[in-house]
């Protein structure tokens, strides 16, 4: 078996230009192929001419299964710092003491509870509207955070149903799940949630 390293170049098809066409061996994120999330830094062979990716050497196979495998299990998205903010200070006003781990929980929670909700579609996309008025900036670029979480294969196929049903991008929904916390917990807080919350607040490692 043929090892590349990065920047060695080689000959293939690119199906974009129709060609026989020069290659380089670079690291790249590759796109899953239901385009739920990405391997990350994957040695692949770009065209030189397009620069799309035409050829993954076999040696890339067990780091992309892998991070396929991690996917599965697991939330990662970048959010604009804001929305991690807003994360924070609802932790933070549902119980003072509470872990950095339980922002995630708090994510967690409202992914389930809006999953299980009739109403779903109507609060995400309220929510949406509200993190599109509150936090979008044409005049700067905010700066993001990276937001990742291992959660259990039932959740996350709760959120890949929100999505389908909402067709918004991970991204989006996680932005509109931070809107609806920010709702829910600061703004207009709902007496009964809070107290489930604040009770997991205070158990959570
Ligand atoms: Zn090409």
């Amino acid at each position: 078996m043929k090892l590349f390293i990065d920047g060695e170049k080689s000959r293939a098809i690119c199906n974009h230009c129709k060609d026989i066409v020069s290659v380089t061996f670079v690291r790249r994120d590759v796109p899953f192929s239901d385009r739920k999330g990405a391997a990350q830094d994957i040695l692949v062979g770009v065209c030189d001419v397009c620069d799309q990716v035409v050829s993954i050497p076999a040696q890339s196979t067990p780091a992309i299964s892998e991070s396929r495998k991690k996917a599965l299990k697991s939330i990662e998205v970048r959010l604009p710092a804001i929305y991690l903010d807003v994360l924070d200070l609802a932790a933070f006003t549902l119980e003072p003491e509470s872990t950095p781990e339980f922002r995630k929980d708090l994510v967690c929670y409202y992914i389930h509870d809006l999953a299980q909700d009739p109403n779903r579609l109507e609060r995400v996309f309220s929510a949406h509207k509200l993190s599109v008025v509150n936090f979008s900036s044409k005049k700067s670029k905010i700066p993001s955070k990276r937001l990742s979480m291992k959660v259990s294969g039932k959740l996350k196929a709760e959120l890949q149903r929100l999505e389908v049903e909402t067709e918004l991008s991970t991204t989006d929904l996680l932005k509109s799940v931070v809107c609806d916390i920010q709702r829910e917990v600061l703004e207009k807080p709902k007496s009964s949630k809070i107290k489930t919350l604040q009770f997991l607040a205070s158990v959570a490692v």
